[in-house]
């Protein structure tokens, strides 16, 4: 399969193109070959995008865009299997996660479909200011343009719909460069717009690069704003170099769960071994850091470590398959050693820590120190630490030692001590009895200190993609 770059509804993939491969992580078969895009094609793209912004999308109707929108989700649930599969091939994603993933983003594309017909403005008391009789003043959201929309491998569907959807429900145009690893669910997401009803140029495509076509997209001065989701060093340079657009980051974390001692121990080790090794801990919001009270340490760690052997590791396409590989197996290779050096500095591994080509085994670490990659970091890889603690200031203060900050599990029967621990944990989100990694698509959720910029959730994606108008108005007195 060759795939090329989609814009204004046409694709480039001629023969004379640089390409690129895309592989299967588990078996290294070929899954597609990239028609690399140019810089002409990025200049085209957006100088479409802006244009089609112009004649057609500013103009198009609410219940146009929901209409739109509503056709595209009940084409994603028609061809749900197609795009799990799809995911599993590019990804290396276990199937029972790819169909989760495709069963959200059909909800995510009818949130944004709803929502589209119901942005709504604000009047204003203008009488409130002395002088202010006799006006009247009217906020109205309007569509900002371009977006253009920086997306990573690890939610190839999900996280490109978190940006496309709500920017379609808004009335702007995209100009979408999904990562180079899982561009096929990408395409196909294009062409099923495309099928939706979406006129030709309001979602253009660019098959290419971080380096050659995202970070010329993120200069480009007909874009109005950049939504990103990905990594803190890719994070950062975009924030130094997008100028005066709009930006919104989500980035990493090391997300800590804690479990106090009159928890429900048995739900949260159930929960947190999903939690920890779920697409082999390629997740965000991964549990990386897990906080036991002293009291219940060893029967956590002894029912948690039972757990975790019993996941079944291999073939990503077969039904039972819980842990396949990575994304690379450099990156696997790139934990192992995160592990290696953890235990020339004391940690212990207590299960797993074994390689085998891009599959590394779910690993679960004790004795380790905040100073260590694998606790400070984000390790991005099935890696979980399990650290005692003794009381509630003492696992507050350790849970915000670090720069991240994005979404942290409490498990407690305690609602006082749920509600001051969720009021201090320094995070974008915290959930009480369940774990990090849980989320909703319709709740606001993005990072604090370097976890990002900015919220998605489709309702809170759809204000920062939208901007206010004030239109005000003197009333003229009757002649
Ligand atoms: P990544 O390496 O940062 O890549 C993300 C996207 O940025 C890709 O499309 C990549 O392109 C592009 N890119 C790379 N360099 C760029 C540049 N200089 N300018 C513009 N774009 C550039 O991240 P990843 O490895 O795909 O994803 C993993 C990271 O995403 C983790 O840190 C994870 O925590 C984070 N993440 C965060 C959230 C959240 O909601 N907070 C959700 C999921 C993932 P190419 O890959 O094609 O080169």
């Amino acid at each position: 399969m060759r795939l090329g770059s989609i814009i204004n509804g046409q694709e480039r993939s001629e023969s004379n193109r640089d390409t690129l491969e895309v592989k299967n992580p588990f078996n290294q078969e070929i899954v597609a070959e990239l028609a690399l895009a140019k810089k002409a094609d990025l200049d085209e793209a957006v100088t479409n995008s802006f244009e089609t912004f112009h004649s057609t999308m500013k103009k198009m109707p609410a219940h146009q865009r929901g209409e739109i929108l509503r056709n595209a989700a009940d084409l994603l649930e028609e061809n749900a299997e197609d795009f799990a599969q799809t995911i599993v091939q590019e990804a290396g994603k276990p199937i029972k996660y790819s169909r989760d993933e495709i069963a959200r983003s059909v909800q995510v594309i009818r949130f944004a479909s709803e929502l589209a017909k119901n942005i709504t403005g604000e009047v204003i008391p203008m009488d409130a200011a002395i002088g202010g009789e006799n006006r009247m003043g009217l906020i109205k959201r309007i569509p900002l343009g371009v977006v253009g929309a920086i997306t990573p491998f690890n939610f190839p569907l999900n996280l490109s719909l978190h940006k496309i959807a709500p920017a379609i429900a808004a009335g702007n145009t995209i100009v979408f460069k999904p990562a180079e690893k899982t561009p096929v669910s990408a395409y196909k997401l294009v062409k099923l717009f495309q099928q939706a009803g979406l006129p030709d140029g309001v979602l253009n495509l660019l098959m290419g690069t971080g380096e050659e076509i995202g970070s010329p997209l993120v200069t480009h001065e007909k874009v109005h704003k950049i939504t990103f989701t990905g990594s803190l060093p890719v994070g950062r340079k975009i924030r130094e170099t997008a100028g005066f657009k709009k930006v919104t980051l989500e980035l990493g974390s090391n997300s800590p769960n804690i479990i106090f001692e009159d928890g429900n121990i048995q739900r949260a080790v159930t929960e947190l071994v999903k939690g920890a090794f779920a697409f082999s801990g390629q997740v965000c919001i991964s549990a990386q850091r897990i906080y036991v009270q002293k009291s219940i340490y060893g029967r956590f760690l002894e029912q948690f470590i039972k757990e975790t052997k019993a996941l079944t590791i291999g073939d990503p396409t077969k039904e039972e398959t819980d842990i396949g590989p990575m994304i690379k197996e450099e990156e696997a290779k790139r934990a192992k050693l995160w592990i290696d050096d953890a235990v020339n500095n004391g940690a212990k591994i207590e299960v797993g820590g074994t390689r085998n080509g891009a599959i590394l085994s779910p690993t679960i670490m004790t004795n380790v120190e905040h100073t260590m990659k694998i606790v400070s970091e984000e390790v991005f890889a099935p890696i979980v630490s399990v650290i005692p603690f003794d009381n509630e200031d003492e696992v507050i203060r350790v849970a915000n030692d670090s720069i991240y900050g994005l979404q942290a599990g409490v498990f407690t029967k305690d609602i006082d001590r749920a509600m001051r621990v969720a009021d201090q944990l320094e995070m974008g989100g915290v959930w009480i009895n369940e774990i990090s990694t849980y989320r909703q698509d319709n709740h606001p959720y993005g990072g604090v200190k370097q976890s990002g910029i900015g919220k998605e959730g489709i309702k809170y994606a759809i204000e920062d993609m939208t901007e206010m108008k004030f239109i005000g108005m003197k009333l003229m007195p009757k002649d």
